[in-house]
């Protein structure tokens, strides 16, 4: 349903990898809930952005860290993207309750930034950070930080204590006039390949870097090691699968004529790079989940449209 509805990002609620904390504060699901999503999610080539909740109701900061570390330890869990949503405190809440209560407290905000610090020190560097704080107003929250600018005041303290965020967002070269355009400074560019496992694929996240170690753009190839028969898509049960294709830098948009060749060029090789890297671990088909917009992009690299997915042929 989500794919005939062109669908390519799911984004979940999980706020906690911990079933006893996730009971107390009745999210209403279990770990086990949100691992066979995450499999289903990846297996169907969807990006995936899990929403994480520090200060929940029985969490300290060091159960917190704990929790934030097994979403890249467990092989089930590993998203694309994370949103860190720190617990808010408002009014009429049961969370309040227990607060008027005693039973809870909202972390000191030196507390949290030295919390979401060490998160930051263990995010691996293909995922992505999107969000460090949720936008209530403040005059909404009864206790806590009501910092806005959380994201700030955390990069702030990594930059004294001389601490570098591994996430996509923090090495990505959005916005700078770094010179990819350009072809000397497009041959400068390393491809560098991340692996690493989940519990149903082997996950290569090629990124190509610049010598000052930048994101210039990434692509997600994702090679199932399960059959996909669990999902009702046969088009894809025998094909390696691209999740995503991104390229930064000005006129980066895929698709859109008129932009740097060098960028069209980044693009297409690293589909051709994964698709190589496919056809040796056996498979024949290379599917991409692609947004409605970009499928001229990959019908110009020899995809031609599936029911769901366009789809390439490998030489064997
Ligand atoms: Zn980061």
């Amino acid at each position: 349903m989500l794919r005939h509805q062109a669908v390519t990002k799911v984004q979940l609620g999980v706020q906690s990898c911990d079933d006893h904390i996730l009971a107390l504060n009745r999210r209403g699901h279990t770990l086990n809930d949100v691992r066979r999503a995450v499999r289903l999610l990846r297996l169907a080539g969807l990006k995936i952005v899990l929403h994480w909740m520090p200060n929940l109701f029985g969490a300290t900061p060091e159960s917190d860290l704990a929790d934030f570390a097994r979403l890249w330890d467990d092989p089930a869990l590993r998203p694309d993207e994370i949103k860190v949503y720190p617990t808010a405190l408002l009014e009429g809440t049961d969370l309040y309750a227990l607060w008027e209560q005693g039973q809870y407290q909202p972390y000191a905000e030196d507390v949290l930034i030295d919390l979401l610090v060490q998160c930051k020190m263990l995010m691996p560097p293909y995922s992505r950070i999107n969000r460090l704080m949720r936008d209530i107003p403040a005059q909404y929250i009864a206790a806590g930080t009501t910092k806005s600018n959380l994201r700030q005041l955390v990069q702030t303290r990594m930059r004294k204590q001389a601490l570098a965020c591994q996430c996509i967002r923090c090495r990505e070269v959005r916005g700078k006039e770094i010179a990819v355009g350009q072809s000397q400074a497009m041959e400068e560019l390393r491809l560098d390949v991340v692996s690493y496992p989940t519990d149903a694929t082997q996950e290569h996240f090629l990124q190509y870097l610049t010598p000052g170690g930048q994101l210039a753009g990434f692509l997600r190839l994702s090679l199932p090691t399960t059959p996909r028969d669990i999902l009702p898509i046969p088009e894809i049960y025998e094909a390696a699968m691209v999740r995503e294709l991104h390229i930064y830098g000005p006129a980066q948009a895929l698709g859109q004529r008129g932009g740097a060749a060098q960028h069209r060029g980044l693009g297409t090789q690293l589909l051709d790079t994964a698709a190589e890297m496919a056809r040796q671990a056996g498979f024949e088909v290379l599917a991409v989940i692609a947004a409605v917009g970009t499928r001229p992009y990959y019908r110009e690299r020899g995809f031609t449209a599936g029911d769901l997915y366009p789809i390439r042929r490998l030489a064997v």
